[in-house]
């Protein structure tokens, strides 16, 4: 039986830590499926159809990739999909408490849902979308940390090209 994990998150925009991330997982798991939470109070800057456009033009259509968005609980849609796993990052110290947190209500809510965590490359330690966002419309350089297409994007959103 092939193993399956979801990948959830906000990919507002996907940055070169989230790629790096799926790489890895796809070393233990078979197929990864990225899931787009939508949030609707929070909009974000990327619709989640141009996330979806993103997030396919960054794996170039990688066959053991999914690409799939959900809203409301997270384990509500993992009980939805053929598996009971969820892969998530952990960046530097910070995101341990977040993450801890949040793994912790996951299990309380559903204990047959296992979280795995995978740590990122040392490159992208401190790589977030916000940050990049942030970096992006004061005009820095954000060329590297993110694929060709969403830095392209990127500078449309801030006419910055
Ligand atoms: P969220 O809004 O849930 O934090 P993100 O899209 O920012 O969603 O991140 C989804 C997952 O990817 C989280 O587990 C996050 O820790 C992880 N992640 C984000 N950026 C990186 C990175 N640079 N390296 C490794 N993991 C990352």
């Amino acid at each position: 039986m092939s193993k399956v994990a979801i990948y959830p998150g906000s990919f507002d925009p996907i940055t070169n830590g989230h790629i790096d991330l799926i790489e890895r997982g796809l070393k233990i798991f078979d197929e990864i499926t990225v899931a787009i939470a939508i949030n609707p109070i929070k909009s974000g800057l990327f619709s989640f159809e141009e996330r979806i456009e993103l997030i396919r033009g960054s794996l170039d259509n990688h066959p053991r990739v999914k690409i799939d968005h959900f809203s409301g609980l997270l384990v509500d849609y993992v009980r939805t999909q053929k598996t009971n796993i969820v892969l998530r990052g952990l960046r530097a110290i910070t995101d341990f408490d977040y993450e801890f947190q949040l793994a912790m209500m996951n299990r309380r809510l559903a204990p047959e849902i296992e979280t795995v965590f995978l740590m990122t490359g040392l490159k992208w330690v401190f790589l977030s979308s916000s940050i990049l966002k942030e970096a992006a419309r004061l005009g820095g350089a954000i060329e590297g940390l993110v694929p060709e297409i969403v830095c392209r994007r990127l500078k449309e959103k801030y006419g910055l090209l």
